[in-house]
């Protein structure tokens, strides 16, 4: 569904990516790790296009990304993106946040569109929140409705960059299970995270980075029982 083919990247002297060759089959939920600074939100970002590339091929559903216009629109709503901080519209209710992007930029009528967001609060667990304002709602509360508005643009694939690392712990678990069941739904994702069990019990693969390469990747289990790099090893014996 997501192949990167040959992606390189500068930012200056900084060889952010380098010859990055990753293909994400339909269905599939890979983890991204690796250490600070090491490349993970960046390749995240040029999955959207929020990042442009020196060399190498993008290609999402076997198209090309677009460089501008309509096309880009298009393809950002196809590729859903949750951040670390939830980017809510802070003066448009919780219903508002999940309608506008299908009104917008998938041209769905207010009616439908306001159908299909009270359905996908009530799936993530906000529905009673709905005519609330982000500020309203915790931090927890509020990631979920930022997932819940990707969704509404129906993507092709979900990109989570850190998704519960600004939540205070006993929000983390909320969120983490509300991308499980997306998970077992058989969305197709890219999540950069630090939630080891998430990466164990929801992932098929998990990929390390490091100084803008992938290094390692394997299944959860032999990644996390047996990492061969030592750059891996390293990583793990400090975290887990
Ligand atoms: P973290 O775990 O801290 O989020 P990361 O793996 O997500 O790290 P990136 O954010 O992708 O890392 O950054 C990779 C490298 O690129 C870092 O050295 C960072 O300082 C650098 N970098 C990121 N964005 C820019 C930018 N806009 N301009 C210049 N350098 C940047
Ligand atoms: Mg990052």
């Amino acid at each position: 569904l997501v192949v990167l083919s040959k992606v390189n990247k500068h930012y200056g002297a900084l060889h952010v990516l380098q010859d990055i060759d990753l293909r994400i089959a339909q269905g599939e939920v890979v983890v991204l790790i690796g250490p600070s600074g090491s490349g993970k939100s960046t390749l995240c970002r040029t999955i959207n296009r929020l990042e442009t590339i020196d060399s190498g091929t993008i290609t999402i559903d076997g198209r090309p990304l677009p460089d501008e216009g309509k096309e880009l629109a298009r393809l950002r709503a196809e590729v859903g993106m949750v951040f670390q901080s939830f980017n809510l519209f802070a003066h448009k209710t919780v219903l508002e946040n999940v309608v506008i992007g299908q009104v917008k930029v998938r041209k769905v009528p207010r009616p439908q569109a306001e159908k299909t967001a009270r359905e996908l609060l009530e799936r993530v667990g906000v529905g009673a929140q709905a005519d609330k304002f982000p500020a309203q709602l915790s931090g927890g509360q509020q990631q979920r409705v930022a997932i819940a508005r990707a969704l509404a643009m129906k993507p092709k694939v979900m990109l989570f960059d850190e998704p519960t690392s600004a939540l205070d712990p006993e929000m983390v678990n909320e969120v983490l299970e509300v991308m499980r069941q997306l998970a077992a739904d058989g969305m197709t994702m890219v999540v950069v995270t630090h939630e080891m069990g998430f990466a164990r019990s929801a992932a098929n693969r998990v990929l390390f980075m490091a100084d803008g390469k992938i290094v390692e990747q394997n299944t959860p289990d032999a990644f996390f029982t047996a990492p061969r790099s030592d750059r891996a090893k390293d990583f793990l014996s400090k975290i887990l």
